[in-house]
């Protein structure tokens, strides 16, 4: 489920639709949780699929680490790629803001995160600082500790700020997230309770 403080807007023909924040959403809110009502599909699910549905299965659909592709019921699944995105997901089904998120601003993903084919490479034009003008999934070699620390910061601040998702993530997971980026999970729950 995608933070609530969002909208979707058209942006131009050739982007289409982006979410964008309806307030100021500070560093280190979960800005997207996975919940009950996002679809799982197999790969053998998605072979067995009439070919109709290629183009929104690639178009509204990520991969997970396991090949699996999940359908977002929610604005979610419009979210924009950016090469400098200001959310970022862990591997715990959630995703946090990794620096504030200003009111009117569009929130992106970097889609390299998402476990990318190499088919699915496509030229970039989100004219980001620093944009790497073509993505692919060679990408995540190069950008692996680079994201980590993104994330890192994120949960740093995690525990600073309303999470209106918190109750949304799974058991044990925003602990396991914390730990995979050295932190300390107490210091990150210090004011959610
Ligand atoms: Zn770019």
């Amino acid at each position: 489920m995608i933070h609530p403080d969002t909208v979707l807007q058209f942006i131009s023909p050739e982007i289409g639709y982006g979410v964008f924040a309806t307030r100021d959403i500070p560093q280190g809110t979960i800005t997207w949780v996975h919940d009950p009502l996002d679809q799982i599909l197999t790969p053998e699910q998605i072979r067995n699929m009439p070919g109709i549905y290629g183009d929104p299965l690639a178009r509204y659909t990520y991969r997970t680490p396991e090949g699996n592709h999940v359908l977002l019921w929610d604005l979610a699944r419009f979210m924009n790629h950016s090469c400098s995105p200001n959310c970022m997901g862990t591997h715990y089904g959630f995703e946090v803001a990794v620096r504030g998120i200003p009111a009117g601003s569009e929130l992106t993903v970097d889609y390299a995160t998402l476990y990318m084919t190499p088919e699915e490479a496509f030229d970039c034009y989100c004219r980001a600082e620093g944009c790497r003008w073509r993505i692919s999934k060679d990408d995540a070699a190069n950008l692996v500790d680079q994201w980590a620390a993104q994330v890192q910061v994120g949960l740093l601040h995690i525990g600073e700020v309303d999470q209106l998702l918190f109750h949304l993530l799974s058991n044990g997971h925003l602990q396991r997230a914390c730990g995979d980026h050295g932190v300390p999970y107490q210091l990150s729950l210090r004011r959610l309770f």
